[in-house]
């Protein structure tokens, strides 16, 4: 079994509910959508750490197939919500991605609250998706995961991500919509990789939609925005108010729609320091600014002297100034 797995479609113990097709039993065997290795009836192909293989007929597994790359939209927010906390609750968080979180100024309480989880090593993934299957989610458009094709032909579910941790990214209502990945080894393109698969099989987009933060005592009504989930998650903790973690300083239009789902009337914009060395972060605070004045919303900018994150800053005690924006 061991030196099977590695080279094609990974077998799953046969049960109750998928008995071996060779011999009918409900134990000790193993199968995937198109092999099976019998422990209990030859065949002319031994597997040479126990039972031999047998080539099974399509269709004897029952198997889903979804259209190819690019086709299929996202699964609806509901469902993507039911997935992800499912797949959340089956992982765990590694000893140094939690030191790094509280490093960075988060609780225990809030760690566990927020739910970041570690990306499980590759040849957990398959299991992990089989035992969701297994307990009716439906994984079809949920970002992040796809059908994998067996070595002999086949599909089977699996996800996609490099070694990190999760962040869940929620909607003004609290909903996870897309997971965010804190990459351990961060490459040209950043730290920061949404769990996505546009171009897979039965895979999906996550688009690049923003995180909205409620604290556990809201002490500020204003709205504040940031630039990405996790600092978002931090910054809330500290200031008591909803903070809005944009995906990247341009993708602030999820942002506008977030602010007015909450009905705020104030908003504070608290971009990174290094909007005074990038044009493009400074235009897009401008457009965010010009776009919420005309819904008629107050906008204000924060600022602070040192640290590059309104995060970093607030952790390390800086004074915040804010200012309200007037001109355009
Ligand atoms: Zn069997």
């Amino acid at each position: 079994m061991q030196a099977l797995k590695d080279t094609c479609e990974p077998f799953w113990r046969v049960s109750r509910r998928e008995p071996c097709p060779i011999c009918g039993k409900t134990d000790w065997c193993g199968i995937n959508s198109r092999l099976a290795v019998c422990m209990r009836v030859k065949s002319d192909y031994p597997v040479s750490n126990g039972g031999w293989l047998h080539k099974l007929a399509p269709g004897v597994v029952k198997e889903e197939v979804y259209s190819p790359a690019g086709t299929n939209p996202a699964a609806p927010i509901a469902t993507r919500n039911r997935v992800y906390r499912a797949f959340l609750s089956c992982l765990h968080l590694l000893p140094e991605h939690k030191k790094d979180l509280l490093r960075r100024g988060l609780s225990e309480e809030e760690i566990k609250r927020n739910g970041y989880k570690s990306v499980p090593s590759p040849a957990e993934r398959w299991r992990l998706c089989k035992e969701l299957k297994e307990r009716g989610y439906d994984l079809a458009g949920v970002p992040g995961f796809y059908q994998a094709r067996g070595r002999y032909g086949g599909h089977y579910w699996t996800f996609k991500a490099l070694p990190g941790y999760f962040i869940p990214v929620r909607d003004s209502e609290g909903r996870i919509q897309a997971l965010q990945v804190r990459l351990d080894q961060p490459d040209g393109t950043g730290k920061y990789r949404f769990f996505s698969t546009p171009n897979k099989t039965g895979g999906s987009s996550s688009g690049a939609p923003c995180h909205v933060v409620r604290p556990e005592e809201l002490k500020d009504r204003r709205v504040w925005v940031t630039e990405g989930p996790l600092k978002a998650d931090i910054a809330s903790r500290y200031l008591g108010s909803v903070f809005i973690g944009v995906a990247g300083a341009g993708n602030w239009r999820p942002a506008v729609e977030a602010i007015q789902e909450l009905g705020a009337r104030e908003v504070v914009i608290a971009y990174d320091r290094d909007k005074n060395l990038k044009d493009a972060v400074r235009r897009a605070e401008r457009e965010l600014k010009v776009n919420l004045r005309r819904k008629g919303i107050r906008v204000f900018i924060a600022s602070w002297n040192q640290e590059k994150g309104i995060d970093d800053a607030l952790v390390s005690g800086c004074e915040i100034t804010v200012k309200e924006e007037r001109g355009v």
